[in-house]
């Protein structure tokens, strides 16, 4: 079977060295994840195992050109620490800890490097600090959450409450239900923005953010400038998610 490792864990460090050396292997993506509360009907591990997917799957894409780091799968959640379970880190180490991987990454000769975020909380955080550590690994360096590839023309077509990716509500339930439905507890669905999901909106929305994030790779690779910004989608449109600004 033709080789498809694209997580760079799984990876000899000859195998990773070679494919840097050769030419083959050009960016890498770090995705950013949390484990916290997911109201009553997700799992705490959502935001991690689904921008792990989406990475994963934008990586194949593009094979061999594109490695995938082990996820980073506590973020930045003191905002649900009223309930049990959530885990935290604070914000600094948690922005330091991403920088010491991408830093790991630029060390091993990688040009190109996207941190590939799948929860809220850790958005401002890094945003804040982006500038500071391009400046400091003098690479190609890009933070973005998977979801700011998002059509708003899509969005609007398929989620009712107008919201992504929202928090347990209708995008993330819809998504997992198509990707790992035992991980949805239907019974306990207690949200009317829940309660509208469906696996066919999930595997609609899929499907173009995989695409979008690997388009993001491609023009990264081709050193092409993107205009990609923070966002976040609300009933009233596409939101900056720094500037509150409607765009
Ligand atoms: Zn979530």
């Amino acid at each position: 079977m033709a080789d498809q490792r694209i997580y760079a864990g799984d990876l000899t460090r000859q195998e990773f060295a070679e494919r840097v050396d050769q030419g083959n292997l050009r960016a890498a993506i770090v995705p950013t994840g949390a484990t916290e509360q997911h109201n009553e009907h997700l799992e705490m591990i959502h935001d991690t195992l689904h921008v792990t997917h989406i990475a994963g799957q934008a990586a194949l894409r593009l094979f061999p050109q594109v490695v995938v780091a082990t996820p980073i799968p506590i973020g930045v959640s003191e905002h649900w620490m009223a309930h049990r379970g959530t885990l935290t880190v604070r914000p600094e180490i948690f922005c330091e800890y991403v920088f010491d991987v991408c830093h790991s990454l630029q060390r091993a000769g990688i040009r190109n490097i996207l941190i590939l975020n799948g929860h809220g909380g850790n958005v401002k955080p890094l945003m804040r600090r982006l500038e500071e550590y391009q400046d400091k690994l003098q690479v190609n360096l890009r933070f973005n959450s998977y979801w700011d590839v998002y059509d708003p023309v899509l969005v609007r077509q398929y989620m009712e409450l107008g919201r992504l990716p929202g928090h347990a509500c209708e995008y993330e339930t819809s998504t997992m239900l198509a990707l790992e439905p035992q991980r949805v507890h239907v019974a306990a669905i207690r949200n009317e923005g829940a309660a509208a999901a469906t696996r066919d909106k999930g595997e609609a929305l899929l499907e173009p953010a995989i695409a979008g994030v690997a388009d993001v790779l491609r023009r990264m690779i081709a050193g092409e400038e993107i205009d990609l910004p923070p966002v976040t989608f609300r009933a009233e449109g596409r939101v900056h998610m720094l500037t509150g600004e409607v765009l």
